[in-house]
């Protein structure tokens, strides 16, 4: 099983960044309305995340790095049904294969809450804590059994680079959720919750931004597009700016850049990869998100269909522009 989880964690966690993305899809997962992400030296120190969602049950505890023990599925149903960030249950199991984890949790219903420490695989015990309700996970000496990836580990500020990456997908998708990124103790992001995207854009990219920006929304049957692209006038052409999001997870897909730009085809200013921060929501059993493991790229039932839509909703919004 050793060999096996160590084999998942290579998948999984690559990089510093890997685990910080696992530990902040779970705090949302939990239901979390804030989550706060600690980062010591790149993550090579440590990664602390916390959050004040459901936490997990005393009982619960062991069972969360178990390989393939997830909480999120119960029936094979459900896998067609995916609404939670996670679903294969392996993230924290693979983690706790090449590093210190500490998990510190409490349910809001309990008083006590409950501490487990493993070391590279070695289970500790569940021990009573006290702690806040929501759930806290530390992780150190990330890749200390496994040096070859440790070896290949980039400069501090590269695996931050990395990292804020990671967190800006996820702060981006759940703007109401307050987010926290902090580096060496030093705050690099604080996102106050919003229910408007804009807001949250403007946080990390000035307020500038909304005026290079037009909104889409197109909602076509079960299907709906919306969020903003780049006005076909401003050119800031860089893949850095195209952000696609499925039900609310970050995702890249070949077909969709190219409707994408194709979109923009033949207007004044030719944007190779126009910036975008583009939502598609589908009623899940249409998509299987569990062709990957880290989960980026998707296959949809119908691809020609999100592709159309895609370039319509574009077409139609700068038709009606008169550009
Ligand atoms: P998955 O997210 O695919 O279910 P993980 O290995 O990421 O698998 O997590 C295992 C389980 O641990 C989750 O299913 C969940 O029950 C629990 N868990 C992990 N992190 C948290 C958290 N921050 N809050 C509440 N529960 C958590
Ligand atoms: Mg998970």
């Amino acid at each position: 099983n050793s060999v096996v989880n160590k084999i998942a964690a290579g998948e999984v966690i690559e990089r510093p960044a890997s685990v910080v993305k696992e530990l902040i899809e779970n705090s949302i997962d939990s239901g979390a309305l804030r989550v706060e992400v600690d980062i010591g030296a790149g993550g090579s120190e440590y990664i602390r995340v916390t959050d004040d969602g459901g936490g997990i049950h005393a009982d619960d505890i062991l069972l969360a790095v178990t390989t393939h023990a997830t909480s999120k599925i119960r029936t094979a149903d459900d896998l067609f049904q995916i609404s939670t960030l996670g679903f294969r249950g392996e993230a924290l199991a693979s983690i706790a294969e090449v590093s210190q984890l500490k998990i510190r949790s409490r349910i809001p219903d309990s008083d006590v809450g409950s501490e487990l420490v493993v070391n590279l695989g070695e289970r500790g015990d569940v021990v009573p804590c006290g702690c806040a309700a929501g759930t806290c996970i530390e992780i150190r000496q990330l890749f200390a059994n496994t040096p070859v990836r440790r070896k290949f580990l980039k400069s501090d500020a590269t695996e931050f680079g990395h990292i804020s990456e990671q967190f800006t997908r996820i702060a981006l998708a759940r703007s109401h959720v307050h987010m926290v990124l902090r580096h060496n103790d030093k705050i690099v992001y604080e996102l106050p919750a919003t229910d408007r995207l804009i807001d949250r854009l403007e946080m990390f990219y000035g307020t500038a931004i909304s005026e290079q920006l037009i909104s889409i929304d197109h909602q076509l049957g079960e299907m709906r597009l919306w969020g903003y692209v780049g006005h076909p006038a401003v050119n800031k052409a860089t893949r850095k700016w195209q952000h696609l999001f499925l039900n609310g997870r970050w995702f890249q897909d070949r077909s969709i850049q190219h409707a994408l730009s194709e979109a923009y085809r033949g207007l004044i200013m030719v944007q190779r990869h126009p910036i975008c921060f583009l939502f598609l929501e589908l009623n899940p059993a249409d998509v299987d998100v569990n062709v990957h493991p880290t989960k980026v790229e998707v296959r949809f039932q119908d691809p020609q269909s999100i592709y159309r839509l895609m370039l319509s909703s574009l077409r139609n919004r700068f038709l009606g522009m008169d550009l």
